[in-house]
């Protein structure tokens, strides 16, 4: 490493002490019961590293400046995260994300124009980080734009995009060997933009449905330049967190893969062959069978087995407690009763999760996709609440529909099915539901709030 300011050991001991706490927070975010504690232990092996750093000896050169920002980036960090509604946290993730790879790959640049090097390890260390703190960033900006409706949720397929992205994929590595063979500073330069350019192309054919998953790959991206960026800053502790940061999103980027049954290069490249995950149909007027909330009451009351299926809608809605009491309701009748959680219904993993965490539904009722599946075609009424891609057929059926492949809950099999949403208007995925055209389905309009609330009354007098 270029650094040649060696840390002293009390440093290197609170260092250790956060990276410890780094792990126990990842460690501890495996479950819905202590990821609260796990959050907090992140938090403190964070302030522990940014304060320890301040006393570390190394010589810091406008300091002032440097509170400032941090005091600013605190504050918007702060009223951000806690102004942010549940259903909004993705593109949160997105932008705080983006932020930390164009951190990166800033640093790097500074690093390499003030401390300059000729080391090897150094110059492939600053091109790694330029690259993916680049791409990092300026894809998680185009997430942030798709995930708040800022643009179009649909794959942007822009005319010879294929091979523009190729084009600028194979300049950016050429660039980057260039640069490490004969350091220019104008290359860096070069370099930063292409990494920026490459973000933009890759995500812009990304369809709705699978922008998750890219935000997920982009995370696991910052995390590498991070700790690309504790090489060039000879810092462990980032090499630390940014390894963690890279090999969990990485895991977490191919779960997610795999809930959605497709291949990540399907989802990355989908658009360039026309299967990736994007908005398409609205609706039609083909006749469907709408019901009252009086009627639905009746139809819960007298059955035997019920399955609720908790979507995003049901998040928007913030309908999760009245969910629970009408379950707990159901259940004091005497009815059977469980959750149906799919792994990527909402939009984020295990939103449904700690979204009903926080109506306090005790965890045994919630059933995952695999262990629920069977049990549809014995149940009597399903309930679907605010969810549409996570039960739509299609997923099975129809080899065009950009959810192809996905597992989804069979909810078609169970006798009844009950659909609680505004309108006709589909699920992220942007296709059609046939579940809501079949003769043994009913839709209760409305938010899904106002109709639980509606149906809770009504099963009281059952
Ligand atoms: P969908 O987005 O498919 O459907 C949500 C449904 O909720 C819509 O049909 C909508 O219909 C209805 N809805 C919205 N607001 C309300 C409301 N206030 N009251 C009642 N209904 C409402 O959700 P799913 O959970 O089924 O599927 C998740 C989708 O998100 C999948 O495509 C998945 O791939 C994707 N995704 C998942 C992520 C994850 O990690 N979990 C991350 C990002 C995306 P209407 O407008 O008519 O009310």
């Amino acid at each position: 490493m270029t650094n040649t300011h060696v840390d002293p050991t009390w440093v290197q001991l609170s260092y250790l002490v956060a990276a410890v706490l780094f792990i126990l927070a990842l460690k501890s975010m495996s479950s819905p019961r202590t990821a609260r504690t796990g959050v907090l232990l992140g938090a403190v092996g964070a302030l522990l590293a940014t304060v320890v750093l301040f006393f570390s000896g190394i010589e810091l050169m406008n300091l002032a400046l440097i509170l400032i920002f941090v005091a600013v980036g605190s504050v918007i960090g702060l009223v951000a995260a806690r102004r942010v509604k549940m259903t909004a946290m993705p593109q949160l993730v997105a932008l705080f994300n983006g932020v930390g790879g164009g951190a990166a790959a800033l640093i790097a640049v500074v690093e390499y124009l003030v401390v300059g090097s000729d080391d090897l390890l150094f110059l492939i260390f600053t091109v790694a980080t330029v690259i993916i703190g680049s791409v990092a960033f300026s894809g998680s900006i185009v997430t942030y734009l798709k995930l708040q409706e800022l643009m179009t949720t649909r794959p942007v397929v822009i005319p010879l995009g294929k091979w523009i992205t190729i084009l600028v994929a194979v300049a950016t590595v050429v660039g980057g060997v260039w640069l490490i063979v004969d350091p220019q500073q104008w290359l860096l330069w070069a370099l930063l933009g292409l990494g920026l350019l490459f973000g933009v192309l890759f995500v812009l054919p990304v369809g709705g449905a699978d922008v998750p998953i890219v935000i997920s790959l982009l995370n696991a991206m910052t995390g590498l330049a991070v700790a690309a960026s504790g090489y060039v800053l000879g810092n462990v502790l980032l090499l630390i967190a940014g390894t963690l940061v890279g090999a969990s999103g990485t895991l977490l980027t191919n779960l997610m893969a795999k809930a959605m049954g497709r291949p990540l290069t399907s989802t990355l490249f989908g658009a360039f062959s026309g299967t990736t995950a994007g908005g398409g149909g609205t609706g039609s007027d083909r006749p469907v069978r709408s019901s009252s909330a009086n009627d639905v009451a009746i139809m819960l009351g007298f059955a035997n087995k019920v399955i609720l299926v908790p979507g995003y809608g049901l998040a928007v809605a913030q309908a999760q407690s009245t969910l629970r009491e009408l379950a707990d309701l159901l259940t004091e009748k005497g009815i059977e009763v469980d959750y149906a959680i799919h792994p990527v219904a909402g939009r984020m993993p295990g939103h449904m999760n700690v979204l009903l965490a926080e109506a306090n539904v005790p965890y045994d009722q919630l059933k995952e996709m695999d262990e629920i599946n069977p049990e549809f075609s014995a149940t009597d009424v399903v309930l679907v609440v605010g969810a549409n891609d996570v039960v739509n057929p299609a997923a099975r059926t129809d080899k065009t529909a950009p959810i192809y492949g996905m597992p989804i809950l069979d909810v078609d099999a169970a006798q009844q099915i009950v659909f609680l949403k505004r309108s006709m208007r589909p699920g992220f995925a942007g296709i059609e539901n046939e579940i809501l055209f079949d003769p043994k389905t009913t839709l209760l309009f409305g938010d899904a709030k106002d109709s639980l609330t509606k149906v809770v009354s009504a099963l009281k007098n059952v």
